[in-house]
């Protein structure tokens, strides 16, 4: 999908197994700046969409070769799964935040503390950062397209969005929560922070989640103020529970599950580890 002439959204569709006979369909974004000769590319999708992104630009006149840089939101599967594809074929630069560096470059050590189901599927190999970025960092790809970093941890530590400021499009990756689908995040009090930081950025004409079509206009505030009604709403059913503190992670997750009739396919682990970050946050006027 195009969002402007020079910066267009690829959707990629892939299969999470639940069991060994039940698949969910879901889909990622991952987003393409075409530059005078060369091209950027924000996220790599899961496994083997290096075949998608390079006929995705050659259909727009370019070659994988014009790859010069993968800039990466963070290190979780479905965003980095063809990155070292693309840095082989391409020569390109890997870019991300240092809170993601760890996980980027040994897959492994990702998979043995956050074992995602399907994570082997998502994703083949690690890949090497060759430059680290920070926040308020200006990645200068050319005369006219300069991506600002703006650091956005609560999904994961070392989560970032992008601004390209002269078009006003925001990139915000997984920041957001979708209300009805199941939330996932490291820390809930930094991400509403980070959701709060990107709502007050001012002219965005579009909003490019990874896990949304992307929105424009009216809709973009309506999307974060949704999200950050869905934290709080998760928060205070977590409140509401009867010493929620005491149940083990899995029992929380179950009760809170049904109490928002939350899609209950099979235990999530991530999400039960997600309302941990709630538990140690009760009081936390932020999540109210
Ligand atoms: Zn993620």
């Amino acid at each position: 999908m195009k969002i402007t002439n020079k910066i267009h959204a690829l959707k990629h569709t892939f299969f999470i197994p639940v069991n060994p006979k039940l698949k969910l369909e879901r889909f990622v974004y991952s987003f393409v700046i075409f530059g005078k000769n060369n091209v950027y590319l924000v996220d790599s999708g899961v496994a083997d969409s290096e075949n998608t992104i390079q006929n995705y630009i050659q259909k727009n006149g370019y070659s994988i070769n014009n790859i010069k840089a993968l800039i990466l939101t963070h290190s979780h599967p479905d965003h980095i799964g063809s990155a070292k594809n693309i840095k082989e074929k391409s020569g390109c630069q890997v870019l991300a935040h240092e809170g993601e560096k760890e996980w980027i470059e040994n897959i492994e050590k990702q998979f043995s503390d956050r074992p995602v189901p399907g994570f082997k599927s998502f994703i083949s190999k690690s890949v090497k950062i060759d430059r680290l970025v920070k926040r308020n960092d200006h990645i200068k790809l050319e005369e006219d397209i300069a991506l600002k970093v703006i650091h956005t941890p609560g999904h994961s530590k070392g989560s970032i969005s992008l601004l390209i400021e002269n078009k006003g499009v925001l990139i915000c990756a997984d920041c957001l929560l979708l209300p009805g689908n199941l939330p996932i995040y490291e820390d809930a009090v930094e991400a509403i922070h980070s959701i709060n930081k990107l709502k007050e950025i001012k002219n965005i004409k579009w909003l490019l989640s990874s896990w949304d079509d992307p929105s424009s206009g009216n809709q973009i505030s309506i999307n974060f103020n949704q999200s950050l009604s869905y934290f709080k709403a998760i928060h205070k059913s977590i409140v509401d529970i009867e010493k929620a503190e005491e149940l083990s992670p899995i029992d929380l997750y179950k009760q809170v599950i049904e109490k928002m009739g939350l899609p209950s396919v099979a235990i999530n682990p991530l999400v039960a580890k997600s309302f941990q970050s709630n538990i140690v946050n009760l009081d936390n006027p932020v999540l109210k």
